[in-house]
C-alpha cells in the first residue's frame, strides 16, 4: 500500500509536469505569431508611406512639366509681340503672358507644398523602416528562444514520460483507473490529508476515515474522490504549531459567544464535552462523548443566555475550555466531532488542569481560578 502511494505521488508529479510542459510547448508558436502579426502591420504602413512618396514625386513632375509648357508659351508670346501691328494685339499678348505667369506661380506653390510634405513623408518612411528592423530582430530572437525552449521542453517531457511509465508500473490497474479518471476531471487524482482535511477539496474527513488514512490504508475522499494519503512529517509540524500556540493558554473569555466545558460526571455518560452558543437571544447546547467525540442527544435550544438557560449543566466539576467553531462548521460535523476539534479540546483540558495545579497546589494564597469558571474548592 505504501509503495502504491509513493508511486501515485510520483505519477501525479509527472502528470502535472507533463501537462505544464505541453501547455508551454503549445504556447510558444503563439507568441511568435503575435509578433509576426505586428510585423505584417509595420510592413503595410511602410509600403503605404513609400507609395505616398512616389505619388508626391509624380505630382511634382506633373507641375514641373506644366511650368515648362507655360514658359514655352510665354516665350512664344514674346516672339509674337515683336511682330504685332496694333496696340490691341500687343496688349492681348501681354495679358496672355500675365495669365501664364500666374499659372506658373500657382504650380510653383503646389511644388513648394509638396516639398514641405516630403519631409514628413520621409520621416514616416524612416520610422517605419526602423520599426521593421527592430521587429525583425525581435522575431528572430523570439524564434531562436522558442526553438531552444521547445527542444528543452521536449527533452524534459521525454524524461517525465519515462518517470510516469515507471510510476504507473508500480500501481495496481484498479487504482490507476480511478486515479486517471479523477485526474482528468480535477487536475489531480491524489490529495494529502492534513489536520483531518482533504487538501484537494478542503472537506473534513470523518474520524474513522482519518484514522484509516493515518494507518496507511488506501482511502478515497468521499467528497472529491481523490485518493488520500497522509504525510506524518507535515502533521508533526502542524501539531508542533498547535502545541506552541496552546502552551501559552489563554484564559477563556467570560463573555464569549461560544463556550466549551468539560464535565466528568454527565449522567450515565460520564465524561462529556459541552458546547454552548449564544445567538440572537437564544442559546444552543451540544453534548459530545469525551473520548469518542460522538454526539449525545440532539442540539437543544433554549431562550436566553446559556448561563441562565442551562443552569443545571454548570456544576463545581465543570471546567471551562478554549474553543470556537462556526455554527456552519459544527453542522458539517454531523453526529461526530472531528478528531482535530476533539484533540484541541483534550489538549486544552490538559493545559487547564496543569495551570490549575500550578496555581493551586504549591501556594494556597493563589486561589484565583484560572481554569474553571466556578472556582473549585482548593
Ligand atoms: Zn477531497
Amino acid at each position: 500500500m505504501a509503495s502504491d502511494v509513493q508511486n501515485l505521488m510520483e505519477l501525479q508529479q509527472a502528470d502535472k509536469e507533463i501537462l505544464r510542459l505541453r501547455e508551454e510547448v503549445a504556447a510558444l508558436p503563439k507568441r511568435v505569431a503575435v509578433i509576426e502579426q505586428k510585423l505584417a502591420g509595420t510592413k503595410a504602413s511602410l509600403e503605404a508611406a513609400k507609395t505616398a512618396v512616389k505619388a508626391d514625386e509624380a505630382a511634382k513632375r506633373k507641375y514641373e512639366s506644366a511650368i515648362q509648357d507655360l514658359q514655352g508659351k510665354i516665350s512664344k508670346y514674346r516672339d509674337q509681340s515683336l511682330a504685332v501691328k496694333t496696340n490691341e494685339q500687343y496688349r492681348a499678348l501681354l495679358t496672355e503672358i500675365e495669365f501664364a505667369q500666374q499659372d506658373i506661380r500657382a504650380n510653383e506653390d503646389k511644388i513648394l507644398e509638396l516639398m514641405v510634405n516630403a519631409e514628413t513623408r520621409d520621416k514616416a518612411v524612416k520610422a517605419a523602416e526602423l520599426e521593421l528592423k527592430a521587429e525583425m530582430a525581435e522575431i528572430e530572437k523570439e524564434k531562436i528562444q522558442a526553438r531552444e525552449r521547445t527542444a528543452e521542453d521536449e527533452k524534459q517531457l521525454a524524461e517525465w514520460n519515462g518517470k510516469r511509465d515507471q510510476a504507473r508500473a508500480g500501481v495496481s490497474e484498479t487504482l490507476l483507473r480511478h486515479y486517471d479518471r479523477v485526474f482528468k476531471f480535477r487536475g489531480s487524482g491524489l490529495a494529502e490529508v492534513r489536520a483531518q482535511k482533504c487538501m484537494g477539496c478542503q472537506v473534513m474527513l470523518r474520524p474513522q476515515t482519518y484514522n484509516d488514512v493515518r494507518n496507511g490504508n488506501m482511502v478515497i475522499c468521499e467528497s472529491c474522490q481523490r485518493i488520500l494519503y497522509f504525510n506524518p512529517s507535515n502533521e508533526v509540524e502542524l501539531e508542533a504549531a498547535n502545541n506552541a500556540h496552546q502552551r501559552r493558554r489563554a484564559k477563556p473569555k467570560a463573555d464569549a459567544a461560544q463556550a466549551w466545558f468539560y464535565r466528568p460526571d454527565y449522567a450515565e455518560h460520564g465524561e462529556v464535552l459541552l458546547g454552548f452558543t449564544n445567538e440572537s437571544g437564544n442559546s444552543s447546547r451540544r453534548i459530545y462523548d469525551f473520548n469518542t467525540g460522538r454526539q449525545i442527544g440532539d442540539v437543544l435550544i433554549r431562550e436566553g443566555n446559556y448561563r441562565l438557560a442551562f443552569p443545571e449543566d454548570m456544576t463545581d466539576e465543570t471546567i471551562r475550555l478554549n474553543g470556537h467553531w462556526d455554527e456552519e462548521e459544527m453542522e458539517e460535523w454531523g453526529t461526530e466531532m472531528p478528531m482535530t476539534a476533539l484533540d484541541a479540546l483534550h489538549t486544552d483540558l490538559q493545559l487547564a488542569r496543569s495551570d490549575h495545579a500550578k496555581h493551586h497546589a504549591p501556594k494556597q494564597e493563589h486561589s484565583q481560578a484560572v481554569t474553571s469558571e466556578h472556582p473549585a474548592a482548593s
